[in-house]
């Protein structure tokens, strides 16, 4: 089965021509044939950079620029890597900017949902938000040998975040997570969590974990955790407060 890591090399597609600025800090990089989905993109994005810069309480604005693959043929080159019409990624930062990859809603017919669109990218913002204020590795496959922050961390509040501004991705993972036995150790999800055997299983693991902490412990507390990622005198496994994992 192909991996899907984070790739650690990316590119933007030759189609991808035009920039459009939607703020002095965000931009969409588009095909010409893209046109008619700026307004949608533009008023999804606004709504999750919004959300997120928020909920992190940001006083600096990132920088974020959208790749918009026109087909999957060319979010697959931009990855290099195999991936499904519906996959979005946060690769990384180009040029001063932090770049969010997926394929236009002109062609995916589930991106053209603005409201799932705004969910999804706030996941992605999310993703560039815990790297800026942890300065974690961008390359997932690495955390664990560098005791940065845990991928089941940082998918978690992904996704925990993704669900506020999208609440039927709350619904659809709590009816999926009543069903499961057997979760994973801590330690095996430290890295990207697509390396796991059940990745399915990971992400909901890591989403539970994250929810029960902010629940428990206050959104302030995952902040200063992150913050002091930084001073790499973080010990993620001494992490009180979260799930059992049996
Ligand atoms: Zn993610």
């Amino acid at each position: 089965m192909q991996k899907r890591y984070l790739s650690e090399r990316f590119e933007k597609s030759p189609t991808i021509t035009e920039t459009f600025s939607v703020a002095d800090h965000l931009r969409i990089s588009y095909a010409d044939r893209d046109v008619p989905a700026l307004p949608l993109i533009r008023e999804s994005f606004l709504r999750a950079y919004a959300y997120v810069k928020d909920w992190f309480d940001c006083r600096d604005d990132i920088a974020v620029d959208l790749w918009v693959a026109p087909t999957q043929a060319d979010l697959e080159y931009m990855t290099c890597m195999r991936c499904e019409e519906t996959f979005f990624c946060a690769p990384g930062i180009r040029d001063g900017m932090n770049v969010i990859l997926f394929v236009s809603p002109l062609r995916c017919r589930m991106n053209a949902d603005p409201d799932r669109l705004a969910g999804i990218l706030a996941h992605e913002i999310t993703h560039h938000v815990v790297r800026d204020i942890s300065r974690a590795t961008v390359f997932s496959m690495k955390r664990k040998e560098k005791r940065d922050v845990p991928m089941w961390l940082e998918e978690g509040l992904c996704q925990f975040i993704d669900s506020e501004v999208y609440p039927p991705l709350r619904q659809i993972r709590a009816g999926k997570i009543a069903g499961i036995t057997k979760w994973y150790d801590r330690e095996e999800l430290w890295d990207d969590l697509s390396s796991c055997d059940d990745a399915d299983r990971a992400y909901l693991q890591a989403y539970k974990e994250v929810r029960t902490f902010v629940e428990t412990n206050g959104k302030e507390e995952i902040i200063r955790l992150l913050y002091l990622n930084r001073t790499h005198c973080m010990n993620w496994n001494d992490l009180p407060g979260f799930d059992t994992f049996t």
